[in-house]
């Protein structure tokens, strides 16, 4: 008998939810607790009656480990899915220590206020050290590792698509395709049209604080930082086609050049419109990426979370969004002595996802790795007391599920390669 808990209730959680709905043997119960508690209702309102997991719904305030451990204490879960935001991943995997359950999530630690001197300090020690200035990255979380070993619990960072499912790619390549990887480009394609001049497809603040950064990729044992959006390819994307690509900083770039031993270059590519660039040149001309409060009419206000009012909300663009995205990882490297490539890669259609879970294909495609990491941790396939990202667990049952839950991969021996 396995029950979740499920924290946050957006556009993400809501698609893992109903996976997790469609997998009710595995899913027994789920508790999905938010800080607005009525899209936890309206939720349960509209899969009960649809499927055999029992559905409750609470109200927390995931900064607070004293709210999470009461709420953990009361649910007792055998997991915690935290699918808020990067905000809360060390709250929440606090309050798992304390209450002795295991823990995942979909992206890794970032401050909401990167003003706090404590952490400005450290942040500026990285980026010298590492050579990179994201706001995120693993050490925050990984320093947990001693502590979830000791209290012989796991958890599983980032298990969305990318971080994620880009990861059990390169696991299975690693496994099965390569003796030897030598360089992994990380592509991620959308190929959709939403019909509005300026949205964005997840979180507004996250996404945007991510593609306004510099961009950087790991080269013969070091990172190369880029001022953003400086590097540009073009690419042929299967369903998709023709699309401009842009090489950023991406997290999961970080635990790769750990794991994948020997992998001498990782970059990652994502796509977008000259519209979507110019709108966001704009807005961080005029200051409405900011992240730091302002003073407005008496009132203190933080510009980037102004527009995320102003913007669609992520989760309505399902209904409109057409088209499909592509996002694999192209491999060079050596197999028996002989040289090979390889591409794996999911092809996604937005409206074929709002047929199923009212949801566009980004929610969608970071939705269900998110379930099929619960999975894996509930059916005991993935664990390993500690702190993991998801190339380091074996990638066989992950891309299984991977095929069985919608998000079928497919493998290119002779992919284009980018220059
Ligand atoms: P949304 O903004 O749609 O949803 C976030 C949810 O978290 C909302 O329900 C929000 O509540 C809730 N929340 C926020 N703060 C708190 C808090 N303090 N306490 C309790 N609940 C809170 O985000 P998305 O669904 O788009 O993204 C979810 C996560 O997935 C993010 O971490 C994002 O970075 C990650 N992601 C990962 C991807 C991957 O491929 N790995 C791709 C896309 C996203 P409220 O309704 O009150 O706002």
């Amino acid at each position: 008998m396995s029950k979740v808990l499920v924290i946050g209730c957006g556009g993400v959680a809501s698609v893992a939810i109903r996976k997790c709905c469609q997998n009710s043997s595995v899913f027994e119960e789920i508790c999905i607790a938010s800080r607005t508690k009525s899209r936890c209702d309206d939720l349960k309102a509209k899969l009960e009656g649809t499927t055999d997991t029992k559905i409750t719904t609470a109200q927390v305030d995931a900064d607070n480990v004293d709210q999470l451990v009461e709420l953990i204490n009361s649910v007792k879960p055998d997991l915690v899915m935290n699918i808020a935001l990067p905000y809360q991943d060390l709250t929440i995997m606090d309050a798992c220590l304390i209450c002795g359950v295991n823990y995942m999530d979909t992206a890794n630690y970032e401050p909401e206020d990167i003003s706090e001197p404590t952490w400005r300090a450290n942040y500026e020690k990285r980026c010298k050290e590492k050579g990179f200035s994201a706001y995120f990255d693993y050490s925050y979380q990984m320093a947990y590792k001693e502590k979830f070993e000791k209290a012989g619990l796991t958890a599983l960072l980032g298990s969305g698509f990318d971080p994620g499912v880009t990861q059990a790619y390169c696991a299975y390549a690693q496994k099965h395709l390569f003796d030897t990887i030598e360089t992994i480009d990380i592509l991620d394609c959308n190929g959709g049209d939403h019909g509005y001049p300026f949205a964005t497809n997840f979180n507004p603040e996250i996404n945007l604080r991510e593609v306004s950064a510099p961009g950087s990729y790991w080269e013969n044992g070091h990172w190369v930082e880029i001022p953003a959006m400086s590097i540009k390819r073009e690419y042929d994307f299967d369903g998709v086609g023709m699309k401009d690509m842009y090489l950023l900083h991406h997290e999961e770039i970080e635990s790769l050049a750990e794991n994948i031993k020997g992998v001498r270059r990782i970059r990652f590519f994502m796509t977008f419109g000259q519209s979507y660039l110019t709108h966001m040149k704009c807005l961080e001309n005029v200051g409405m990426l900011g992240t730091e409060p302002i003073e407005f009419e008496g009132n203190k206000i933080v510009p980037i979370q102004f527009l995320k009012a102003l913007l669609p909300d992520p989760a309505s663009l399902g209904p409109r969004t057409v088209g499909k995205t592509n996002i694999g990882c192209i491999f060079t490297g050596t197999k028996n002595g002989e040289r090979r490539t390889a591409y794996i890669y999911n092809i996604c259609d937005h409206q074929e996802c709002y047929r199923e879970v009212e949801s566009q294909a980004i929610s969608y495609t970071t939705g269900v790795p998110a379930m099929i990491g619960a999975k894996m941790l509930l059916e005991g396939k993935w664990n390993m007391p500690g702190v993991h990202t998801v190339e380091e667990f074996d990638p066989d049952p992950y891309m299984d599920e991977l095929n069985r839950c919608g998000l079928p991969w497919q493998i290119n021996e002779n992919p284009a390669l980018v220059d």
